[in-house]
């Protein structure tokens, strides 16, 4: 399975699992929490949730998905720049870290950029980080910019991951910010991997339908292991049945070649000057 290294060293499956939208309704929460099972027990440790997620209910299935099962997930939560100030980030790490039914994150993410300065809320990371109650903490949405800046702030260094938008229609990223994480040791989580409302373009494409064909697996799994071919990006699909998650488990397995790499560059062109990162 295609693996991703975290800067401390944590290897981790390239494949994990996002939650955004599960336990908004209750006549799917059954299947959601098997889903998530399933992927646990397919050994993609990544499972990543926030508090502005169904304010809270994601956290809520998340915690009954991993009961008895904590210590085989890499727990993601994250905080919304609104909670971003120092005070603030440890009050709703103690609220994510109460309805995830846990005493830790494995890694705590500022959701986006607000108007708190970036070293109050590192700062606040950090102490948590001393409290124990997360091992590490990144960021979302930075684009190359922002991790320039982040960069330059006490501790800023210690950023473990940047969550941001990937997938076959959207590869902004791999003008600058790939390059520059890659230079740094610090990996992507790719969000919305599987392009989400947008699948149309993917799935109705003949290349990839072509790729599909030629592997023997669905036009989701080629979409996906695209997203993790560098080494460099963990890809967080969210799958709401446990029928999606063996199939996108499978993609961690999936080598593509160089010419199937053309291939796909030729319907979806890598960028050729800087894109401002894309936020969903
Ligand atoms: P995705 O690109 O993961 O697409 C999810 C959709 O794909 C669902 O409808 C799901 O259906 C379907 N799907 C999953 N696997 C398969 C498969 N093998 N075959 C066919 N369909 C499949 O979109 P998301 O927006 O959910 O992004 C992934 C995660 O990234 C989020 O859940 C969240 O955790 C994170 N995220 C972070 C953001 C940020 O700002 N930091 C922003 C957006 C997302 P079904 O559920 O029926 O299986």
């Amino acid at each position: 399975m295609k693996t991703v290294t975290l800067p401390d060293g944590t290897e981790l499956a390239a494949i994990g699992q996002g939650t955004w939208n599960m336990g908004d309704d209750e006549s799917r929460r059954h299947d959601e929490i098997q889903a998530l099972r399933t992927g646990i027990d397919q050994e993609l440790q990544v499972i990543d949730t926030a508090e502005m997620y169904g304010n809270g209910r994601s956290e809520r299935l998340v915690r009954e998905a991993i009961a008895n099962r904590r210590r085989n997930v890499l727990l993601v939560s994250k905080v919304l720049p609104s909670n971003a100030s120092y005070d603030d980030v440890l009050a709703a790490c103690d609220r994510s870290l109460e309805r995830l039914g846990t005493d830790y994150l494995d890694l705590y993410l500022l959701h986006w950029r607000g108007r708190v300065p970036l070293a109050e809320t590192v700062a606040a990371f950090e102490q948590l980080k001393g409290e124990g109650k997360i091992k590490r903490w990144g960021v979302s949405n930075f684009d190359t910019d922002d991790m320039e800046e982040l960069w330059n702030v006490e501790d800023g260094q210690n950023c473990a991951i940047n969550q941001v938008l990937y997938n076959l229609t959207a590869r902004g990223i791999e003008y600058d910010l790939i390059p520059w994480q890659k230079e740094k040791g610090i990996p992507i989580m790719a969000y919305c991997p599987l392009a989400q409302g947008d699948r149309k373009e993917i799935l109705h494409n003949a290349a990839v339908r072509e790729l599909a064909k030629t592997y023997d697996v669905s036009v989701s799994q080629i979409a996906l292991a695209w997203t993790i071919q560098s080494g460099h990006v963990i890809s967080i699909p969210k799958a709401g049945q446990a029928p999606h998650v063996m199939e996108n488990a499978e993609a961690a397995n999936l080598v593509l070649n160089k010419e199937d790499l053309a291939k796909i560059d030729k319907e979806f062109p890598p960028p050729t000057s800087k894109v401002p990162l894309e936020i969903v």
